[in-house]
């Protein structure tokens, strides 16, 4: 175990019985998607057992610790949110060197993969459920230089307007939609060129390529026409108001479901997801009519033809889709600046129904809203626009994308240089 000491970092020490958490949430195995090592099991006497593993902090202990403390209090750097459980070897491994080549964003992805295998597992799920742990961008028009951007549970695109955000939510989507990508790579001098990495559970690796001429891919080492069967991406973009229909034949369509698979999953989506939602009917042919209660105040929403599907409850739906896709095979939830429409209630209740550690399944997000950056639980990218000087003119707009290992300095940082925001008020 690492021993701490004095000051505030005795304060961040985890507690013993937060020590045993991860251990068992982690079923006693590192932790590291490399190693996977028990590290409990018989001792030299009769009755004793002997134990080799690790609670590892991913943000320190301590300041000046590896990783930094990410602006944590010690209440937060030791709370389980903030532990990994590895074993001894891979918790001295993670620490060598300040953790630089074990940031945040990593251990984070270790961790969530780690306990949700555990979860598919013990839930009796034969063949444990898969991962997207990252992409590599080698290539893409409107980014200043090649980076690679890794996944964990809850992930947050944050940046201004045309800053690319949405173009990376179609890489992300290449693999099951490449026309997302031509549509862009189709024009003169925007080659694409990226690298997936998932698990599902054997680790997979997939290349794009695109130009003008078209797109190939290569999975695992070899050429593909296509990749049979990537991870799943959802993306039940929120309705708008121009969006009105909300009956059960056009969210299954906007799903990709059956109409029948879709309201087997409505009528279970309550129970599954343990929201807002507190009961779903369907009403005549093709009605739905769901009673939903938020902050103790209960209310009746409906969709048709006519009327569309208050938003909170497509993505209660969405989510309950989520949690049974990821039974079966790697899943990602995008929602491109579909939390941001809601009113701010709604927005807080989206993300820490998204954050939820019982979540099986990985979401990205973009959003506009800094307040997403409060929350440590989320995996930050900020999408940085460079000045076009600095970069040389090249005629398109060139963007750094940052893994922000301190989201909280980063937040604080971006409300001195801007002026607070109103949060968005209602449905747009
Ligand atoms: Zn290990």
């Amino acid at each position: 175990m690492n021993e701490r000491s004095a000051g505030s970092r005795a304060e961040a020490n985890f507690h013993e019985k937060t020590k045993l958490a991860l251990a068992q949430r982690a079923a006693y195995r590192c932790s590291n998607p490399g190693c996977g090592k028990l590290t409990i099991g018989p001792g030299s006497g009769a009755e004793d057992t002997s134990s080799t593993g690790t609670a590892s902090h991913i943000y320190a202990a301590a300041e000046g610790g590896p990783r930094g403390t990410g602006g944590l209090s010690p209440e937060q750097r030791r709370h389980v949110s903030n532990g990994i459980w590895l074993c001894a070897s891979c918790g001295r491994l993670v620490d060598t060197n300040d953790g630089r080549r074990y940031p945040v964003s990593l251990l984070r992805g270790w961790r969530d993969l780690h306990e949700t295998r555990t979860r598919l597992e013990h839930s009796g799920v034969a063949g444990p459920g898969g991962w997207i742990n990252s992409i590599e961008v080698r290539e893409d028009v409107w980014l200043a230089e090649p980076t690679t951007v890794r996944f964990s549970r809850c992930n947050m695109f944050i940046g201004p307007n045309s800053s690319g955000k949405t173009l990376f939510m179609t890489l992300l989507s290449g693999l099951s939609e490449p026309s997302q990508i031509m549509r862009r790579a189709a024009l003169p001098d925007s080659a694409v060129n990226a690298v997936i990495n998932w698990y599902d559970p054997q680790p997979r690796t997939a290349e794009i390529s695109a130009d003008e001429r078209g797109i190939s891919f290569v999975l695992d080492g070899a050429d593909v026409p296509f990749v049979a069967q990537p991870y799943r991406v959802l993306k039940p973009s929120l309705p708008l108001q121009g969006h009105p229909a909300g009956s059960l034949t056009s969210l299954a369509s906007r799903l990709g479901l059956d109409p029948w698979n879709a309201r087997g999953l409505l009528l279970r989506t309550p129970e599954i997801v343990g929201g807002a939602v507190k009961e779903v009917a369907i009403e005549g042919e093709d009605g739905i009519r769901a009673v939903c209660s938020l902050d103790g105040k209960e209310f009746c929403v409906r969709g048709s033809e006519q009327e569309r599907l208050h938003p909170i409850v497509v993505l209660e739906i969405a989510i309950a889709l989520a949690e049974e896709s990821a039974r079966a095979q790697p899943t990602l939830l995008l929602l491109d600046e579909d939390l941001d429409m809601m009113h701010p209630r709604g927005f807080r209740h989206c993300r820490e129904l998204l954050s939820s550690a019982s979540r099986t399944f990985q979401t990205v997000a973009v959003s506009h809203h800094l307040g997403a950056l409060q929350d440590p639980e989320w995996t930050v990218t900020r999408f940085e626009p460079l000045d076009a000087q600095e970069f040389g003119a090249s005629g398109s707009l060139p963007v750094r994308l940052v893994q922000d290992e301190d989201p909280l300095e980063t937040y604080a940082a971006l409300m001195r240089r801007f002026p607070p925001f109103p949060e968005a008020a209602g449905p747009r």
